[in-house]
């Protein structure tokens, strides 16, 4: 895991429930790797 996050290259994942592809947020520095969904709201989705 490279230890420091460039701006503009910052890492990916798909939301399952909407099936966009969302960015890397400052809230999920910690727990990066456990985010599934984009938001509370897809998450409630299923
Ligand atoms: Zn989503």
């Amino acid at each position: 895991m490279p230890n420091g996050v460039a701006k503009a290259n910052l890492p990916t994942k798909t939301c399952p429930a909407c099936e966009r592809p969302f960015a890397w947020r400052k809230k999920w520095a910690r727990d990066w790797e456990s985010v599934i969904y984009c938001s509370d709201a897809c998450r409630r989705k299923r």
